[in-house]
């Protein structure tokens, strides 16, 4: 796993997560956002809406 902080482009299961947990730490951006941090691989599978 990546030190780094990573972003979610799509509402996977670990946004689920921290949602659940704390909301603040949520980092949930579009590609204009997202600077140098990596996309968060769980958003391969996002969850369905
Ligand atoms: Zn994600």
């Amino acid at each position: 796993m990546s030190s780094g902080k990573v972003f979610h482009p799509a509402w996977c299961n670990s946004v689920g997560n921290v949602w659940d947990d704390n909301p603040k730490r949520l980092l949930v951006v579009d590609e204009s956002g997202v600077g140098s941090r990596k996309a968060c691989k769980a958003c391969d599978e996002p969850l369905q809406a």
